[in-house]
């Protein structure tokens, strides 16, 4: 079917008249995308049947991972490069007057995540299935993903997402490996043979119906399976409103929470957790009695792993299935429990550590809550051994304390491996937010630094570069990205550096064309490209890349003599629709950008650009068109970042703090290929623990933040009136939480290093081949590769014994 464009053109026209009963010229672009997402997902499918079988025949160890969120984009081209196909198709497309731009073009991103937690997950399920392990995912099928972003008179705009409008071509539903959820109820106690036993009844049921998409590995036969969630009626109750209790059936898997940073109390949340958790392990656990006959052996066949805390049910789950249905005693329970599940932590901001108030939990997990309770007591009493006496210190490791259910403690309490997700985080978990628990469980304790699939973020983002790569070094980087290390002798190479200069060019251009068609902007595609694309957070700093564009343009208005080479300001992000100030800062980026670009004066050298809805697929022009990458957050509180890693990867230079991933990439590259500025870890740990830290100080002795945080309220915005009073307010009258003004005189320092380093562009050039050649750390391939070895225990499939 796809072995050459012949016979993928007859297939093809043959799949499309069957399918639709139209003629190709008929046939509208949605009628087309279908058809071809079909024949692949039926190209694909004796090799998913097979991998299935083979994974299940040769009882080998399986991982599970557990995320409430997947952010995996657009489909069809990273599985048409995976499977090799791509060229044949866009030949075979193009000869029919296709083009298979266009046509990946209209599939619509699945935006199952809010940002780097979700977009991690589904980097993660590429590695699993291109390293060949038996790894799967389980999420939730939300029916609108993450908000569509406008921005309306410089506001931003929260539109619902409608990814399955035109149906989904990737998705099987399973609905006779559907389950049913409990919620509500009550737990009846009674005498079994001797034992004390639960039943949870008078509960309501909602039915979980398995969504299956292929995982489709780079260039091998395994396609490992991405299972979501669908919530549905399951035996509508006599006593209640038929279309109610549909209504709240369906609602559980209905949105997206908008945020991953802010915990949010609310039941429907809570509903979402448990409804994946339970679904999930009821299917695993279905799968592995078909195969063993017995549970006794689940924690040497399976592994779950959970993204965050929000799956943290797992825990309680397990042992209520072990317990009620397999009549386990609580320690056996235990034992298996305790070593299947591992947990990555992902922030150390204080308010995303979720907690649930007691009087909405136990009433909604009646059951679950009475086994936490145990966990709990259990856990309590083995600190009280540890540490007679100390009520205080065992009550700030407590589960439940105070009415609240504090879902990292126990996920602490019942894994087996706990990660942080870069070395700075991880001993920042282990030295000071997790320092009582790493006292009593320090083998649990590791370190997974993150990382992306490259063969999303650089070979097909950037064929361009990819290209020029293989053409000098071969292709074994695309299955060893480590190899990627063969270029650096080529940073001083002139012939590549000529190369890579044509390669940059040509995708500065291409995100022109499209900044153009978005905003109506015309920026100038020789400028310096400087971009900071993320969700919006006061942590993230957004803000003070905003006060050194201000900053910038005074100068220019100012001093005859003040020069810079051109720049264009590149944002995207969104803001949770519920976080005011992040969408204050939105409104001031777009009230900056109108400000700058309609200055005659200084518009040549200075322009700024508000991406609308940045996503998956909008970040695949972005990353390749970068000359500067900002990673500014405030030291100690970014836990990692993946953006960062994608930059370099496509040889943007980082301007950036030691914080998160930063520290490593620093570690690869050195001062010479990177700008740091700014507080270390550190310095601001001890700022919050002994003060000392005065913003107003900053303003009073520093005239350039004096002008530009009047400029916030003197009407220098026009229309502007009391808008930014906020966020002048944070600055000034809250003492600037995330130490802006402390890092802003290092921060222009370092931006002055960009500027006079750019204009040296064949050194510049040696930098930005030295990233990308040392970049090969940061793919997943690694990550995962450490997670399989070091805690999931989980081998690879042999390739030659496979089909
Ligand atoms: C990689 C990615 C992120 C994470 O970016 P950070 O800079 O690490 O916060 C968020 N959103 C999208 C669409 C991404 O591709």
């Amino acid at each position: 079917m796809f072995s050459n464009k012949q016979c993928f053109q007859q297939a093809f026209l043959k799949k499309l008249e069957m399918t639709y009963g139209k003629s190709f010229r008929e046939s509208t672009i949605y009628d087309q995308y279908h058809t071809l997402g079909n024949m692949v997902r039926e190209y694909i499918s004796s090799n998913w049947i097979a991998t299935n079988e083979k994974q299940r025949s040769s009882h080998i160890k399986q991982v599970y991972y557990l995320s409430i969120e997947f952010l995996l984009g657009k489909l069809l081209g990273q599985n048409l490069t995976n499977l090799g196909i791509r060229e044949v198709v866009r030949e075979g497309l193009q000869e029919l007057g296709i083009d298979l731009e266009d046509m990946e073009g209209i599939e619509a991103d699945a935006g199952l995540g809010n940002g780097g937690l979700g977009r991690l997950a589904a980097c993660f399920l590429d590695s699993l299935a291109s390293s060949n392990l038996p790894g799967h995912g389980c999420g939730i099928r939300y029916k609108h993903g993450l908000f569509d972003q406008k921005i309306v008179d410089g506001f931003q705009v929260e539109l619902p997402e409608q990814w399955l409008r035109h149906g989904n071509a990737w998705e099987v539903r399973k609905v006779d490996e559907a389950v049913e959820i409990s919620f509500w109820g009550e737990v009846e106690t009674l005498y079994d043979k001797g034992r004390l036993t639960f039943r949870h009844i008078h509960s309501e049921t909602i039915m979980a119906v398995p969504y299956d998409i292929p995982v489709i590995g780079y260039q091998t036969p395994v396609v490992n399976t991405l299972r979501l969630w669908n919530a549905e009626p399951s035996r509508f109750p006599v006593h209640k409103d038929v279309m109610e209790y549909k209504r709240d059936t369906e609602s559980v898997s209905e949105f997206l929470y908008p945020d991953d940073t802010h915990e949010d109390g609310k039941v429907l949340r809570l509903k979402q957790q448990y409804f994946l958790v339970s679904a999930s392990l009821q299917s695993i656990v279905l799968s592995h009695r078909k195969t063993y006959g017995t549970l006794k052996n689940f924690h040497e066949k399976v592994a779950i792993h959970i993204n965050d805390t929000h799956p943290v049910l797992a825990i309680p789950e397990l042992m209520r299935i072990l317990m009620d249905e397999e009549h386990m005693g609580w320690d056996e329970a235990w034992t298996i429990t305790t070593n299947t599940i591992s947990y990555t932590n992902h922030t150390t901001l204080s308010e995303a550590l979720e907690k649930w108030s007691v009087h909405l939990f136990q009433p909604l997990l009646p059951r679950i809550y009475m086994i936490v309770q145990e966990i709990n007591e259990r856990f309590c009493k083995q600190l009280w051994e540890s540490y007679p006496g100390d009520w205080r210190k065992i009550e700030q490791m407590a589960i439940i304390a105070h009415d609240m259910v504090k879902m990292a403690h126990l996920a602490l309490v019942g894994s087996y491996r706990v990660n942080g997700v870069a070395k700075l985080h991880t001993e920042i978990l282990k030295n000071r937010e997790m320092k009582d628990f790493y006292e009593v469980y320090p083998e649990k304790f590791n370190n997974k630094t993150n990382g992306i699939t490259h063969r999303r973020w650089l070979l097909k983002a950037n064929p361009q570069l990819s290209s020029a790569i293989t053409d000098a070094i071969g292709s074994s980087w695309v299955h060893h990205p480590s190899d990627l290390e063969k270029l650096m002798p080529y940073a001083f190479d002139s012939g590549f550096k000529e190369t890579i200069k044509r390669v940059r060019q040509e995708r500065k251009t291409i995100l022109a064309e499209i900044i153009q068609c978005q905003t109506g902007i015309i920026i100038d595609d020789t400028s310096i490209f400087d971009v900071q694309v993320k969700r919006l957070h006061a942590y993230k700093r957004q803000l003070l890349n905003v006060l050194h564009i201000m900053y910038l343009y005074n100068r220019l208005k100012e001093e005859k003599s003040f020069e810079i080479y051109p720049r264009t300001f590149i944002f995207g992000a969104k803001a949770s629709p519920g976080y005011y100030y992040a969408k204050k800062i939105i409104k001031l980026i777009n009230s900056l950008a109108d400000k700058v670009n309609n200055d005659p004066q200084t518009s040549p050298f200075l322009k700024v650009v508000f991406l609308e809805n940045y996503r998956v697929s909008l970040a695949e022009y972005v990353f390749p068109a970068a000359d500067v990458s900002e990673q500014i957050s405030t030291a100690s509180k970014e836990a990692s970042g993946t953006g960062n890693m994608k930059f370099m990867m496509n040889g943007a230079l980082t301007i950036g703090t030691l914080d998160g991933a930063n520290v490593e990439i620093f570690e690869r590259v050195g001062s010479d290929n990177m700008f740091i500025f700014g507080l270390t870890a550190e310095e601001v740990l001890h700022y919050e623990q002994n003060g000392g830290y005065r913003s107003n100080d900053y303003y009073h002795y520093d005239k350039r933040i004096q002008q530009v945080l009047e400029q916030l309220l003197n009407g220098f915005f026009p229309n502007s009136f009391d808008l930014f009073e906020s966020i002048y307010d944070s600055l000034l009258m809250q003492n600037d939480q995330y130490y802006v003004l402390r890092d802003f005189g290092s921060y222009t320092l370092a931006q002055e290093k960009v500027n006079t380093a750019y204009q040296s562009q064949e050194t510049w050039l040696e930098k930005s081949i030295i990233n990308t050649a040392q970049s090969g750390y940061f793919s997943s391939d690694r990550t995962i590769r450490e997670y399989a070895d070091e805690i999931w225990g989980i081998r690879s499939l042999e390739q030659g014994t496979f089909v």
